[in-house]
């Protein structure tokens, strides 16, 4: 249970919140204090990206075991991609040994330039890492996939990008975290068409705070996330003037996570770009 029941949020609704692992000692100096900073958020669990901007496997394994050892549930994603299985079950085995009990299981994106495993080592998608982790692992972890409302960038159709979907859900995962996007009906589209077709996991919105709008369209370009042509255009307007864009985006997302909380998603998970304010703002706005 979260501090969320003031939104008239049912007990179930927990939030999460998603870090990427530092650089050096110093950043991770840095994201102990953010992450206590946030624990006011009375976090469910916390995750741990894997790979994603330049960091290294090593990066996750030693930020996980920081924020269990500050008290805090951590979840590592672990992506597919570029690892054979052998490694995968490496890793699976020492998150095991550590006590780690939730993981986030993606394909994961490769840096341009970098080779594809092939052959019987590789696993080309996300389900198959679930399929991998049932099968090495057992019940031992709760496992979080991906999932798209305005579909993966690389699908050609809804209805197929669905179908993969729930293909990772029937591998064996507990539940679901979104994409980021900022049309609250794309993601109760695509929990209305998940459950018509028999899925019963939570599928909990990604919600990506707005504090740069050149590194918001950049992201969203890659991620196949639609910013609204209103809210680019009051982006653009702000130009420089960031303390606008910060107070303009907090409006916007916490009145979509009001909206999104009323009408019963089963939680939030924050990407928090390691920084306090944004996600704070938007949780001080959703339990004001
Ligand atoms: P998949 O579910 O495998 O899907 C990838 C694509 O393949 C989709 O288009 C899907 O429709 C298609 N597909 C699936 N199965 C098949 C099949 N059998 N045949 C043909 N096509 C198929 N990236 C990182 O590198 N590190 C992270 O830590 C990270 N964390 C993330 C956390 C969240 C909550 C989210 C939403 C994304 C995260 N990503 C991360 C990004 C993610 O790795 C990319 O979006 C990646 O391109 C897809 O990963 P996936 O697990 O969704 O892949």
């Amino acid at each position: 249970m979260t501090s969320l029941d003031t939104v008239h949020a049912p007990s179930a609704q927990s939030l999460s919140l998603e870090f990427f692992p530092p650089r050096d000692a110093e950043g991770q100096k840095r994201l102990a204090l953010t992450v206590q900073a946030l624990s006011v958020m009375n976090p469910a669990y916390v995750s741990v990206t894997f790979g994603a901007g330049g960091s290294t496997r090593d990066g996750t394994i030693e930020t996980v075991s920081a924020l269990k050892s500050l008290g805090f549930e951590a979840a590592p994603h672990l992506s597919c991609m570029g690892s054979t299985q052998s490694e995968l079950k490496g890793l699976l085995d020492h998150y095991r040994e550590q006590g780690v009990r939730r993981i986030v299981a993606l394909r994961g994106d490769l840096p341009s330039g970098m080779g594809v495993l092939s052959g019987i080592n590789a696993l080309s998608h996300a389900n198959e890492l679930v399929a991998l982790i049932r099968q090495h692992s057992g019940d031992w972890f709760h496992i979080e996939v991906a999932a798209y409302p305005e579909m993966h960038p690389q699908s050609s159709k809804p209805t197929q990008d669905m179908v993969h979907f729930i293909n990772k859900v029937n591998a064996g995962a507990n539940a679901a975290i979104t994409q980021y996007f900022y049309n609250a009906d794309a993601y109760f589209d695509f929990v209305d068409r998940a459950v018509k077709l028999g899925v019963t996991v939570p599928i909990v919105p990604g919600i990506m705070p707005i504090t740069n709008h050149n590194q918001l369209m950049r992201f969203s370009e890659m991620c196949g996330a639609e910013v609204p042509r209103w809210i680019r255009l009051r982006l653009a307007e702000y130009g420089d003037d960031r303390e606008s864009i910060r107070a303009f985006g907090t409006d916007v997302v916490t009145e979509m996570c009001q909206t999104l909380l009323e009408n019963d998603a089963p939680g939030l998970h924050f990407y928090t770009l390691n920084q306090i304010e944004p996600t704070l703002a938007i949780w001080r706005g959703l339990t004001a």
